[in-house]
């Protein structure tokens, strides 16, 4: 288990599974690792034969005059699998080789397995099962046309191979002898575990593939939704998952309570102490305040320098201290510049709690009205919506 952990989480195997999505593959290079499994897999059940068949307490299992054929189609096809690599190897980015060869590869490495299955029985659980997952793993790797091409002419020949056999006029398991063949199969050791054997290959490789596909598919759904819901430079939600955790809170009839949260002359930072400077203080920020939240609440960047914070089951007395909290936390955070100089900065708050029965936009501009306030009012400052009545008629008198 340790082995296999350390090979899992080696920098090679997660620079694959991360990167080199097999899947975006081109279908050339596709095409060079599915003839490598079949060359490998025809290695195997030639060692199969050459080992059976020399073997005395088994000889007369063999049928021996279809045998030296059967052995001399198994060495052409490996020779095959792996001469197909060749031109794609050396000659790829020539056109007729990209637009011919994956289907050249794929009907091969298809037709050399039928001719298998029926080799050792059309209708054995191993050319069934072979059937079924070279199928599969073949419809999630290449595109459609590629494989409807091997697909339907392979399900043709399987029935039409099926019937005839059924009705005499194909032989049955032409590897065997007759005597075998009129055995009850699955009652014998050295059928079921033949059978078996040849299967390994292919389930090895399917599954593998399987696998590879699944979990690089897993990691690229997480890429994708972490690219569309974080913020790259913060690390906190964007303002398009705080859009959607906004909807489902009113889908859901809940009251929310928002703090609108803005840097106060920020602009001079950048122009005082270079972008990179206001880069870090756009991270220490979010971290302040991703520290001052529950984990039912959500922290998101919801613009340049403007922050929002979604809380729920709050009332606004608790927003305002949460805000009060997080503005003192700001206002008193020394962020290093290099060995000598700090600088402080400091935030301006808008608060407002929503009803369920308003629209997000009107909630998100009731926040932005609060936070106004607090700017007009001097800056570094929590200010809620409710004040910004008694303001304007302040400012009316
Ligand atoms: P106020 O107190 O009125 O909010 O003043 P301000 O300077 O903070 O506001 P203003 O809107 O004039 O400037 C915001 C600045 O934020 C301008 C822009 O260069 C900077 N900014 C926006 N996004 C980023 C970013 O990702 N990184 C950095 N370093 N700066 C950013
Ligand atoms: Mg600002
Ligand atoms: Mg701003």
């Amino acid at each position: 288990m340790k082995i296999y952990h350390k090979i899992v989480q080696s920098k090679k195997i997660q620079q694959f599974m991360n990167n080199s999505v097999l899947m975006n593959w081109n279908d050339l290079n596709k095409s060079i690792l599915v003839l490598l499994l079949g060359g490998a897999a025809h290695i195997t059940w030639i060692c199969w034969y050459l080992y059976f068949s020399q073997h005395p307490s088994f000889e007369h299992w063999f049928n021996h005059d279809y045998g030296v054929f059967h052995l001399a189609r198994m060495i052409v096809f490996c020779i095959i699998c792996f001469a197909l690599i060749i031109p794609i190897w050396f000659w790829g980015e020539k056109p007729y080789i990209a637009k011919y060869f994956p289907y050249i590869s794929v009907i091969f490495f298809g037709m050399s397995f039928v001719y298998g299955g029926y080799t050792v029985g059309i209708t054995s659980p191993v050319a069934i099962a072979a059937y079924i997952s070279l199928i599969t793993v073949g419809m999630v790797l290449y595109k459609r046309t590629v494989m409807y091409v091997v697909f339907i002419p392979i399900t043709i020949y399987l029935v039409a191979a099926i019937i005839l056999t059924l009705n005499g006029q194909m032989t049955y398991a032409p590897i065997y002898t007759l005597e075998y063949n009129q055995k009850v199969l699955h009652r014998n050791e050295f059928w079921v575990y033949s059978q078996m054997y040849f299967y390994i290959p292919i389930f090895f490789c399917s599954l593998v593939l399987f696998e590879v596909l699944l979990i690089q598919w897993r990691n690229r759904e997480k890429k994708i939704r972490d690219i569309s819901q974080i913020d790259p430079l913060t690390g906190i939600y964007n303002r398009r998952k705080i859009g959607q955790n906004l909807t489902e809170i009113q889908n859901e009839h809940r009251d929310v309570t928002i703090i609108l949260m803005d840097l106060d002359h920020f602009k001079k930072i950048n122009d005082s102490y270079g972008h990179d400077v206001g880069d870090d203080v756009l991270k220490q920020v979010a971290f302040t305040l991703s520290k001052n939240v529950r984990d039912e609440d959500v922290v998101g960047r919801f613009g340049g320098e403007e922050f929002i914070l979604v809380l729920q089951n709050k009332s606004i007395q608790q927003a305002l201290d949460i805000g009060e909290r997080c503005r003192k936390e700001i206002e008193s955070t020394r962020i290093k510049i290099n060995d000598k100089e700090f600088i402080q900065i400091s935030a301006s708050f808008g608060i407002t709690v929503g009803n369920h029965y308003q629209t997000k936009q009107q909630i998100l501009k009731q926040a932005d009205e609060a936070l106004y306030l607090a700017k007009k009012s001097g800056r570094n400052q929590v200010k809620q919506f409710e004040e910004c009545a008694s303001y304007l008629k302040d400012s009316q008198i």
